[in-house]
């Protein structure tokens, strides 16, 4: 048979060219050894006798002496002595190891070159091997965690699963360090594949069987000094990693109470839009395999980070490593949560059926996040999403539909990469209000931050009454049947019980009374901004010269006479902080295919923001920027008139 290159093994020629190297490598050694030899041989051994003659001697005349001629007078100087002593002995037991290495380094020396050669040749495979078989072991390993048996967590590497991991590795290692088989790079991994294989061809077999011999030979040294001077090295290397997680765990039982405090002093009360339970501590969902963690927080699985149970994920453990971008789920209901450590900021929105709440809700929304579209470093996106889809088409289509269900909505604000403010409105089905039955408990008023009291003027019949006579139709279709004072009065009386609020007793919380559709001429003739700004400038001392007092005394005066003084004293009784605010959703007629051209709408949720000193306010800024150019105005106007007096 003729050998061609397809018939020879794949590997053979590269354990040549390697085998090739190392007995070049182990020649230059040679070469190297030979004029050490030279300069060393015939000088160095002999000094060392001599110091080791010199050392042993000064040990002889030394013992005992100064010992029982020192004791016992003074401590220090005993210890003094005893150091010194085991100094000398130490010295000793140094140099005592020193001199049989150079045994048996001269012995070495004196083998003949063949001998040596082997020995270098597989003393460096050994040291390839030995060096593999470490990494490899700990390669293998490297996602070997122990799993914590209270949590679906693995504990941290620092604290336990790095002793486990370190087990398993070294472990693996010394069984890889005794293995000849798997090693490519080696005289014995390859004497053992070339004793396995076979092929028709008798002249390579027979030539292979020449290479047999010496592999044997030089793969038999290589294992012994592998097993000899690798398990030296092993243990070595498996005593400074245990020291050194020994270390790692005492840190981080350290550290673990810090972080706690940290991470507890920077979490914010969260609400569940659903069951609207209070917790500071939400339910938070591998992205990975879908497990959910109920106590994701510093401790033995982690102090910044856990690894969890599906040992393929970590997760960040505290409020300060990101823990909030999870997905995160309420712990009573395990509904989704909008936002997981945002500040919250509730707002409760009650009206009557169509008093354009819906309408509001999406004039509102495009106008709140186009607004923070301005903003640098900040985003604003609505939770569910499908609730705000069906905004932005209302907004855009003009097409408003009747409410079926109470919703909650969530701007959640996100400053880079963290989740900090969520603006959450409460959206209450008046029918569940009229009735006093809620489908669900009402105790979301007991942590809102402002409640929005949307008032249709078209629910009064003499302002529809009013457009009846001037043949306005059009505009009198689409109105609020509900009696806006049995409304508020029902839900005054269900905000009190909640919140534990006794007669006679006040609440602080801001309450928006917003008078919507000012679009309509007879209604923004009363209460429109221009109308608003004429009065006030007509007699600014009578509104103590503040246009937003002038905004509320005006508004609420025309709320009075549309016969609603019922309405005002009942929130006035109950609540201390109300303002009044001029509101289109719309802007025009709800007419299909018109998109709307909302007035005002933002007014009323960045007065509530400012009252909370609520850091969402700067959504607003533009707005308060021209709420101070107004007030400078005023004051340069009232300039100019006391020059003129
Ligand atoms: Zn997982
Ligand atoms: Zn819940």
């Amino acid at each position: 048979m003729i050998i061609t290159r397809s018939n020879l093994p794949k590997n053979i020629p590269c354990y040549f060219l390697f085998y090739f190297v190392l007995i070049i490598l182990a020649l230059s050694l040679i070469g190297c050894d030979q004029s050490y030899n030279e300069v060393m041989a015939d000088d160095t051994i002999d000094d060392v006798g001599v110091v080791l003659d010199l050392t042993n001697e000064a040990l002889e005349q030394d013992d005992g002496d100064f010992i029982l001629s020192e004791l016992p007078v003074d401590f220090s100087a005993l210890n003094a002595i005893i150091d010194e002593i085991i100094m000398q002995n130490l010295n000793a037991v140094g140099q005592f190891i020193l001199y049989y290495l150079l045994i048996v380094w001269t012995f070495f020396l004196s083998l003949p070159v063949y001998i040596r050669a082997v020995s270098y040749i597989s003393m460096i495979a050994a040291f390839i091997g030995t060096i593999a078989s470490h990494a490899l072991g700990i390669y293998r390993n490297k996602n070997e965690w122990q799993k914590h048996p209270g949590h679906d967590l693995m504990y941290s590497y620092f604290i336990n699963s790095g002793t486990f991991q370190r087990k398993k590795s070294y472990n693996d290692a010394h069984k890889l360090l005794r293995d000849r088989k798997w090693l490519l790079v080696s005289f014995a991994g390859l004497a053992f594949r070339l004793g396995n294989y076979s092929n028709k061809s008798k002249i390579l077999m027979f030539i292979l069987a020449f290479a047999y011999i010496p592999l044997a030979i030089i793969g038999f040294c290589e294992m012994v000094f592998r097993i000899l001077f690798g398990t030296i090295w092993l243990l070595v290397f498996n005593l400074i990693h245990s020291l050194m997680l020994f270390g790692t765990k005492l840190i981080s039982f350290l550290m673990i109470p810090i972080s706690k405090i940290f991470d507890n002093a920077m979490r914010n009360v969260q609400y569940c839009p659903h069951c609207y339970n209070t917790f500071n501590m939400p339910e938070f969902i591998c992205p990975e395999c879908g497990r959910v963690h109920k106590e994701l927080i510093p401790g033995r699985c982690g102090v910044l980070f856990v690894r969890c149970g599906c040992n393929k994920k970590i997760l960040p453990c505290a409020t300060f490593t990101g823990r909030s971008r999870l997905v995160a789920k309420c712990p009573a209901c395990t509904v989704e949560l909008a936002a997981a450590n945002a500040r919250h900021l509730s707002i409760a929105l009650i009206g009557g059926e169509s008093t354009g709440k819906t309408a509001f809700l999406s004039a509102f929304s495009k106008s709140y996040i186009d607004n923070a579209k301005k903003k640098k470093a900040l985003t604003v996106n609505g939770k569910p999403a499908n609730y705000f889809d069906e905004l932005s088409r209302i907004f855009s289509s003009g097409k408003t539909s009747k409410e079926s269900e109470s919703r909650t909505y969530s701007l959640v604000h996100r400053y880079g990469k963290r989740e900090k403010d969520n603006l959450v409105i409460y959206d209450t089905l008046a029918d569940y209000i009229l009735a006093d039955s809620y489908p669900r408990s009402p105790k979301y008023l007991g942590y809102c931050d402002g409640i929005i009291v949307l008032i249709d003027p078209l629910s009064v019949r003499s302002v529809r009454d009013t457009l009846a006579t001037v043949g306005d139709t059009k505009t009198t279709t689409d109105y609020s049947a509900d009696e806006v004072d049995k409304l508020v009065v029902q839900f005054k009386n269900q905000y009190a019980k909640i919140c534990g609020i006794k007669s006679g007793k006040m609440s602080r919380i801001p309450v928006a009374i917003v008078v919507n559709k000012v679009d309509i001429e007879i209604v923004k003739s009363e209460i429109g901004w221009d109308t608003i700004s004429e009065l006030y400038n007509q007699n600014m001392a009578a509104y103590d010269n503040d246009l937003d007092g002038a905004k509320n005394q005006i508004c609420r005066a025309y709320l009075e006479k549309l016969g609603l003084i019922n309405v005002l004293n009942n929130i006035d009784a109950t609540f201390l902080n109300v303002d009044y605010f001029p509101v289109s959703a719309i802007g025009h007629v709800s007419e299909e295919g018109v998109k709307f051209t909302p007035i005002g709408v933002l007014n009323p949720v960045a007065w509530i923001a400012r009252k909370n000193h609520s850091s969402i306010s700067v959504i607003f800024s533009p707005d308060g920027l021209c709420l101070k150019l107004v007030k400078l105005h005023e004051k340069f106007v009232k300039t100019l008139r006391s020059i003129k007096r």
